[in-house]
């Protein structure tokens, strides 16, 4: 079994889920006793999203290439970014190390392309829904239709993201609110729709709608034990 290498705490609330996952996934594949070989660095969030905010990302970069260095130094055979916002610096922090990333955009791109899903909903911070380092791979690379929400949709998941889910709150209403989101990108053409962000799970799942919901966190965590084992 491969070591998986995981920089975290973008929130800590969803690096607890992947944690919980890629465990799960080795029992289900392995039985018994087996568990996952992870190492880990865990950031402190309110650093980054401080740069974040400042749009200072060669900073964020460096935090998280300093943590790529120390996972391969570690052991990890390869790594993950568990958040989608930070693979803005994906090609920086890849740069830094000789361990291969593997990319969330990527691992979720394959599992619609093998779906046959075409037209795609996205949602995530707005960082991730505007601009074109997310976005631009799944068009480019997996030749999907990415359709994001309007722009007031866009500031009401984007403030749900930081001012709730990556505090561990989870409401009620903004549950409805993101369902009333995933609705309307489903009536704008959208066949299934893009959790991008780590930490949506945490508020809605396949068990509030029967539009098929692709969970980044699941779908990296579930990929990175595919090659932790089989690859
Ligand atoms: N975990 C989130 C994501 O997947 C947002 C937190 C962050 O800005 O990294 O994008």
């Amino acid at each position: 079994m491969k070591t998986i290498g995981l920089i975290g705490g973008m929130s800590w609330e969803s690096t607890a889920t992947y944690y919980k996952l890629l465990n799960e996934e080795v029992k289900a594949q392995l039985g018994g006793l087996h568990s996952a070989k992870i190492v880990m660095m865990s950031v402190d969030f309110a650093e980054i999203e401080k740069m974040q905010m400042q749009g200072d990302w060669d900073a964020a970069a460096q935090v998280l290439s300093q943590a790529a260095v120390s996972l391969q130094s570690a052991g990890a055979d390869f790594f993950l970014i568990c958040t989608n916002t930070m693979h803005k610096v994906a090609e920086q922090v890849q740069s830094a190390v000789a361990i291969p990333l593997l990319h969330i955009a990527d691992a979720t791109g394959s599992a619609l392309v093998s779906n046959s899903i075409k037209s795609v909903g996205l949602l995530g911070t707005a960082f991730t829904m505007e601009q074109d380092f997310y976005k631009g791979r799944l068009i480019e690379q997996f030749d999907l239709d990415v359709v994001i929400p309007n722009s007031a949709e866009r500031q009401l998941v984007h403030r749900i993201i930081y001012e709730e889910l990556c505090l561990g709150k989870i409401e009620n209403r903004s549950k409805q609110q993101y369902l009333d989101v995933v609705h309307n990108l489903v009536d704008r053409g959208a066949q299934a729709i893009i959790l991008g962000c780590t930490e949506i799970s945490l508020l809605i799942s396949a068990a509030d709608t029967e539009i098929p919901l692709y969970d980044t966190t699941s779908i990296h965590a579930h990929r990175a034990v595919n090659r932790a084992l089989n690859e």
